[in-house]
């Protein structure tokens, strides 16, 4: 797999590197993984000290959380290898003094291990020192577990909860006993989409297929429940939270949520979760007094969530909500709404209802935006095609949509007055259709509509009078490559034959031949503008998709 890294062998030490160019508030260790506050010397007389890490690979976990308020000290362990436990001597020797020290430990055997001994030996060194293991995943049953519940995402909650409470000041005793607390009022269950590849092994720990998930996962690629298909996402948070919640003794009134991406997954679906997690929680009567979306705790570039839902009370709410620098933890305190949020009303409809066309070329014109939109939306993939080649992609997508729009809205359109119903589409199509071509249609409808208005029945003109809307809007001139090419040709042909005397059928033809000559003319055009023109002569050789559009409605058009 692609990554931005030099040797695979240097990525741990390079990321502490960078942290610490990035955070003038942290310090490293020299010789060691190991990430400190800088302003130790200062807090190390009078506050307990708070420690935590693991294996690397969960950025920003852990030495994202090192800062005022949250950890004293943060060590770093080769990716998904726990470090050793002279690196985390070192550490609680450079941040804790009298006070003592409390490490917060995922439950892995390994963190376990070389924190223990760590804690061991610092004990034997006179200073006083608390281990807290977090062992937060509910996926698993109990009874299932030889080496118990693992530690996932909600470890960063206990880091909160317990550097807020050592800020203030608390003993070893206290904030050893809040972080076991919330360590156990905190339950995480996630669900992966893909997996993620530790860059030394270079390739993935494990296989899902394309249309599968691994429930329950833990967060080095280890197997979760169980492989299942992929679902909607408010089917899979559902099926989370069910767990989740019944791992609670009784059902808790008041919580946080942390929903946390694994690194793959992007800040929009983390939304998406976020937006059905709160409902179903409100749905079961839990009051959600804070909710946190964000990648907190990953691994590495695996695609997914976790959700982890902490108990609180207005104590523990205050340790959440107390001030940190910590870089990753979110500045402004999150409160999500306690209430359900109102669905808008969808967008009044834009033309006001009128009765049938009465005049024959009322009906007409009816059928003939009709046959329009329906072209459209049939060559809606071929033109995301063409999109593709030299756009985004996106073209048919949005024509597709200003046309359902289009067809939604004809009942009620002004048809036997042509000025009005273009006026109409004109509005109609600037809210639906997006993108660059949105606003183009739409003023070149509107100039259609102001000729048709000053000269009935002069399409012709109302034609050329869009296309030249369109070139003062957009800036383009035929040759450019863009719709005009097809446009204004087909333009210059209605006109001059109409002007020899042809029928408005077979100028209305010629017209869409010459669309179509135009759009394919494109294809040896160099791009000036719009997107295709970061494409430069690249874009040689495939015509420009809204030309080709344009060659489509006409040809309806004369249908
Ligand atoms: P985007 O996704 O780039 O915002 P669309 O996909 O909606 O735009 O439309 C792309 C088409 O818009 C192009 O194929 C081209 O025909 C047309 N276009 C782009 N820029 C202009 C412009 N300045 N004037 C006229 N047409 C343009
Ligand atoms: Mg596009």
């Amino acid at each position: 797999m692609k990554r931005l890294i030099n040797r695979a062998e240097d990525v741990v030490e390079e990321m502490v590197e960078g942290l610490i160019l990035l955070h003038p508030g942290l310090r490293r260790l020299p010789g060691q993984t190991v990430i400190v506050r800088a302003d130790a010397e200062v807090f190390r007389p009078q506050k307990v000290a708070l420690i935590s890490g693991g294996g690397s690979g969960h950025e920003p976990a852990h030495a994202g959380y090192v800062g005022r308020g949250m950890l004293s000290a943060a060590v770093a362990g080769d990716v998904f290898t726990s470090p050793s436990p002279d690196a985390v001597l070192a550490a609680i020797r450079a941040v804790a003094g009298p006070p003592g020290a409390v490490l917060i430990v995922k439950n892995y055997t390994g963190d376990r291990l070389n924190f223990g001994l760590a804690a061991e030996m610092a004990r034997a060194e006179g200073i006083p020192t608390e281990v807290v293991i977090v062992a937060d995943d509910v996926a698993l049953p109990e009874s299932d577990q030889t080496a118990g519940p693992r530690g996932l995402a909600g470890t960063v909650l206990v880091h909160k909860v317990a550097g807020a409470c050592a800020e203030a000041g608390g003993t070893l005793a206290e904030v050893a006993a809040e972080a076991r607390a919330a360590a156990r009022a905190v339950k995480t269950m996630g669900v992966a989409l893909s997996p993620c590849t530790v860059p030394a092994a270079g390739k993935p720990g494990f296989t899902l297929g394309e249309n599968e998930i691994e429930l329950g996962l833990g967060i080095h690629g280890e197997p979760g429940i169980r492989k299942a298909p992929l679902e909607p996402s408010d089917a899979l948070i559902d099926r989370l939270l069910e767990v989740i919640l019944a791992r609670f003794v009784t059902k808790p009134s008041r919580v946080a949520l942390l929903v946390n991406g694994l690194g793959g997954s992007t800040a929009m679906e983390l939304a998406i979760v976020a937006r059905h997690a709160l409902a179903k929680l409100l749905e079961a009567g839990i009051r959600v007094e804070r909710a946190y979306a964000g990648t907190f705790l990953s691994a590495l570039e695996m695609a997914g969530v976790s959700l982890s839902v902490l108990e609180v009370d207005d104590p523990r709410l205050a340790r959440l909500d107390a001030s940190t620098d910590a870089p990753a933890w979110p500045n402004a305190p999150p409160r999500s709404r306690v209430e359900r949020p109102r669905t808008e009303p969808p967008a009044e409809v834009v033309v006001s209802p009128s009765s049938p066309p009465s005049t024959e070329s009322g009906q007409a014109l009816g059928r003939a935006l009709r046959r329009v939109a329906e072209a459209l939306i049939a060559e809606s993939s071929r033109l995301n095609e063409l999109d593709q080649a030299v756009g985004d992609g996106d073209l048919g997508v949005s024509l597709a949509r200003g046309a359902k729009a289009m067809l939604e809205a004809i009942p009620q359109l002004p048809l036997d007055d042509p000025s009005s119903t273009l006026h109409a589409l004109s509005v109609l199509l600037q809210r639906s259709l997006g993108g660059t071509s949105g606003p183009l249609y739409a003023v070149g409808l509107l100039r259609a509509s102001r000729r048709l208005r000053e000269s009935p029945g002069d399409w012709s003109g109302a034609i050329r009078d869009a296309a030249v809307g369109i070139m003062e809007l957009g800036g383009a001139k035929p040759c450019d490559r863009t719709m005009l090419d097809a446009l204004v040709p087909a333009a210059g042909e209605l006109a001059g034959s109409l002007a020899l005397g042809r029928s408005s059928r077979e100028a209305l033809a010629e017209a869409a031949e010459m669309a179509r000559v135009g759009a394919e003319s494109t294809a040896s055009m160099s791009p000036r503008k719009g997107r295709s023109s970061y494409l430069g002569d690249r874009a040689i050789g495939h015509p420009d998709p809204g030309a080709e559009a344009v060659a489509v409605w006409l040809r309806a058009l004369l249908e």
